[in-house]
């Protein structure tokens, strides 16, 4: 059996991506077999896995799905990278773009990355998709590709806007495109444990969503230390594995491990 997560959250900077890598790395320690899959032009999660420059990689998630939207098939394996810490992951980078504009045009346009998915997923008991800082085309097929959503909030103000567009987002996938799509929560990051303010916007986004939505008990911490990982293109736990942000992961791995049972 196999779980596809959607990371996601319109909002940049809110650790998707830094929660994709150690998540998924957390899950490969706990001896999983797990995909990565970066849906962000960005290539930042390329980046934080070691890949200088993500622009010049000549095959990406973009190539995989231009090869699903002309019916051509591809090799096993074929755009399947593999990180010394233990996952597979498919890169991506400013191409992706240029492909969510081509979309428009194209029949079935909302299921070209499930249709991709749905031809591996019994390869991993995982596969984790990062997405980019907006609700556009190639959100939508991480979404309809996924069985369920993880949404990485930044406890520094109150999001309650975007989070009710993207709660509403994820509705409507749900209703027209994936009705197997839930969420499942809503996990706190960059938790600066100094302050009570922070504490005051986890209370608050308990109080408005906690009935609707589940919240992960483990927040991650905010930490200077998460920042120099991204540089290292390694996870938190070689950085910094005694430290605050690891520890957080280990927790979210073990919470999303026993959501499994
Ligand atoms: P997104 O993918 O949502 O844009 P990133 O994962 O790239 O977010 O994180 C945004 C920035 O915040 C990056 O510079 C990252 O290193 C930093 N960051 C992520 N997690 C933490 C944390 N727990 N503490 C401090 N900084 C963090
Ligand atoms: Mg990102």
């Amino acid at each position: 059996m196999c779980r596809v997560i959607c990371v996601s959250n319109q909002k940049g900077g809110v650790a998707k991506t830094t929660t994709c890598i150690n998540l998924g790395i957390g899950l490969a320690r706990a001896g999983k077999k797990v995909l990565l899959i970066d849906a962000d032009a960005q290539g930042s999660m390329a980046a934080s896995l070691g890949i200088q420059e993500p622009d010049g990689l000549d095959f990406t998630l973009a190539n995989i799905m231009e090869k699903v939207i002309n019916d051509e098939d591809l090799e096993p394996g074929e755009g399947i990278l593999h990180h010394t810490e233990g996952i597979d992951f498919i890169p991506a980078n400013i191409e992706l773009a240029g492909l969510e504009t081509s979309l428009v045009n194209i029949m079935s346009r909302e299921t070209i990355l499930r249709q991709f998915i749905n031809s591996i997923r019994e390869r991993y008991e995982y596969i984790i998709i990062d997405t980019m800082p907006s609700l556009g085309m190639i959100t939508v097929n991480a979404l309809v590709a996924a069985d369920c959503v993880l949404i990485p909030v930044e406890a520094a103000y109150l999001p309650v806007k975007g989070l009710q567009q993207l709660i509403k987002t994820i509705g409507k996938v749900h209703r027209k495109l994936n009705p197997a799509l839930t969420i499942m929560g809503i996990l706190l990051t960059k938790v600066d444990r100094r302050t009570n303010f922070a504490r005051d916007i986890s209370a608050q986004i308990r109080e408005v969503y906690g009935s609707r939505v589940h919240i992960f008990e483990n927040c991650i911490p905010l930490s200077v230390r998460a920042v120099e990982t991204s540089a290292e293109g390694k996870s938190i736990y070689l950085h910094d594995p005694k430290g605050i942000v690891a520890q957080g992961y280990q927790r979210l791995t073990k919470e999303v491990l026993e959501d499994e049972e």
